[in-house]
């Protein structure tokens, strides 16, 4: 295969992925509440404020974060069309004057040095993995500024051989809250909170809107087989999560720069 031939591939896979994503309002386990909870943790932010918020898809939680805050934030995303949604979103709710979507990537921001107050990330960190994420982004916080982040974490410290074995493979970085604590404060924070999002962020609100945009995807791709192995991947993952729910789950992160 050429060089061209599996780049066309590739994109045609991310963009498929992206699509699938963009119907539905969340493209990571979450809620309204556990957004507004880990913002209850921030102290001192005022209009001046300045807030980031990395891999912000199409801005479930950026809008729900703009709404309860005063400051601006800038919503950054690798994926242009998840953007466009993104500001079309800011405007039907009247946002556009504190929430800004911006294309960029994660492992290389587009800020100054100690110029933000408050980075937020929810189910996005674990694209540049959360240790490298939390000690990288942590020259752009001001000093007293805070990280909040998700992460998938182990909640016991041992687990069943089959769902060790389907995270070691997604995402090794997956740990156990005590070492997600120890390394937050290893890159310099004060670890402030870390709270379990409930199960419904990941059936109601994660899993549940998918079963429209399956029957969409599987009726616009009879025949594609990246689309197939998309919906395939995405069943299983439900199924180990409805599985193994009691060993893994999303944990809130906030952290303050000393
Ligand atoms: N925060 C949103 C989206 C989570 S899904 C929510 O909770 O609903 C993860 C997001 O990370 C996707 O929108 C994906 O496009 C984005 N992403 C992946 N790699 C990225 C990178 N290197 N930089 C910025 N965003 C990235």
């Amino acid at each position: 295969m050429s060089n061209e031939e599996y780049k066309n591939i590739h994109e045609f896979d991310f963009n498929l992925i992206c699509e699938y994503f963009s119907s539905i309002e969340r493209q990571g386990p979450g809620s309204e509440e556990s957004t507004l909870k880990a913002l209850s943790f921030i102290d001192n932010l005022n209009k001046e404020s300045v807030i980031a918020d990395l891999g912000c898809g199409t801005g479930g939680q950026t809008m729900v974060l703009a709404q309860h805050c005063a400051g601006t934030i800038t919503g950054l995303d690798l994926f242009a069309d998840f953007i466009e949604i993104f500001n079309r979103n800011a405007s039907t709710l009247e946002l556009e004057n504190k929430v800004k979507g911006i294309v960029g990537s994660m492992d290389n921001l587009p800020f100054e040095n100690e110029s933000l107050d408050l980075i937020w990330s929810e189910g996005a960190i674990y694209n540049v993995g959360f240790e490298r994420g939390v000690t990288e982004w942590r020259k752009y916080l001001k000093k007293g500024g805070y990280i909040a982040v998700t992460e998938a974490s182990w909640f016991t410290d041992e687990r069943p051989a089959e769902i060790n074995d389907f995270w070691n493979e997604a995402y090794p970085e997956i740990d156990t809250i005590p070492v997600k604590m120890a390394q937050l404060q290893k890159a310099g924070y004060i670890p402030v909170a870390a709270f379990c999002l409930p199960e419904y962020c990941w059936t109601d609100v994660f899993y549940k809107p998918q079963g429209e945009a399956q029957r969409f995807f599987r009726e616009k791709y009879p025949d594609n087989p990246t689309a197939k192995e998309l919906l395939d991947n995405l069943n299983h993952e439900e199924k180990m999560y409805q599985q193994y729910k009691e060993y893994y789950g999303y944990v809130f992160y906030i952290g303050k720069k000393l």
